[in-house]
């Protein structure tokens, strides 16, 4: 097994001011509005970041062309700005740090830690790439015509890992086989890119839905063979509609206006187990974060199997 040395320009792009200990970051992708869940999110994120005198930046994942609703990171971004956030520096785009990825691909290549896969989705029994692929391709394309590029995840076991919240947490999606990194269309994947961008950006501290905690040990994966630190981790659980039913994000879309911005937030910190005063819920956003930076408790959120909507 080869690791591969990528301490080339991962690592020099960085936007994070040296010797800060918590780097943040939210990363909505614009294929939708901000609905009750990703508000949450950004909102836990934002709190953690801010509570420990951290960086917090904003990343509008947007690789996924055809899935990218026209005008939705404007949105969103315009939302989280009504709604108070503040995040440090300019909001980054994945769409415009292709060669990024690209040079981090050519690096796992380069070290025998990716192949050609030509397998269409229906030869993967319908999956995606959550998993269950086999490795038939770990050889070659087995048909010619346009061709995927996936990771060798079984020559970079990550270990097991601690998450803040979820605790000790296993090999999750890893087990099920290799991802795509480079889809056949040729746009890069979401585990890529993440990937490098946490580590460009020098994120220490990742916050993000427990949806996302199976892809957990393929990102780490990733980051061992590209020779990348690892970040801490703090999975929350999901929100749900009041029944445990998936959170339907059309009918919890999130109204960005300033108007019920105070309203939204007193809600979200509620969501969120922050248990904020009363007095508090027609305070003006800035009034609100300030108490809640103060008061910020991840802890609350320990043991918790969903955040129920209502
Ligand atoms: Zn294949």
């Amino acid at each position: 097994m080869s690791a591969v040395n990528a301490s080339t320009a991962i690592g020099t792009t960085a936007t994070a001011e040296a010797g800060v200990a918590y780097v943040g970051r939210f990363a909505p992708s614009p294929s939708g509005a901000l609905h009750l869940g990703s508000l949450t999110t950004a909102a836990a994120s934002f709190l953690d970041a801010r509570h420990g005198s951290g960086r917090w930046l904003l990343r509008i994942e947007d690789l996924d062309a055809p899935r990218v609703i026209p005008g939705a990171a404007d949105a969103i971004v315009r939302s989280l700005e009504n709604l108070g956030f503040s995040w440090d520096g300019p909001v980054t785009y994945q769409s415009q740090r292709l060669p990024l990825y690209q040079q981090a691909l050519e690096e796992l290549g380069r070290h025998g830690q990716t192949y050609y896969c030509s397998c269409s989705r229906r030869d993967r029994g319908g999956s995606d790439d959550a998993g269950g692929y086999a490795g038939t391709c770990r050889q070659g394309p087995t048909r010619p015509g346009p061709v995927a590029t996936r990771f060798r995840a079984d020559l970079n076991p990550a270990p097991d890992f601690t998450d803040r919240l979820q605790g000790l947490c296993g090999p999750g999606r890893a087990a099920a086989g290799d991802p795509i990194l480079r889809r056949r269309d040729g746009l890069y994947a979401y585990q890529l890119a993440v990937v490098v961008d946490d580590a460009a950006q020098q994120v220490t501290d990742i916050v993000r839905g427990a949806d996302l905690l199976p892809s957990t040990c393929w990102q780490r994966s990733l980051q061992l063979a590209l020779r990348l630190p690892p970040q801490r981790y703090a999975h929350l659980p999901l929100v749900c509609e009041a029944d445990g039913s998936k959170l339907s994000k059309s009918a919890h879309a999130v109204n960005g206006a300033i108007a019920g911005a105070s309203a939204l937030l007193w809600r979200v910190l509620s969501l969120l187990r922050q248990a904020p005063p009363p007095e508090l819920r027609q305070a003006p956003p800035p009034e609100l974060w300030s108490w809640a930076i103060r008061h910020w408790r991840l802890e609350s959120l320990q043991g918790l199997a969903r955040l129920d909507a209502n």
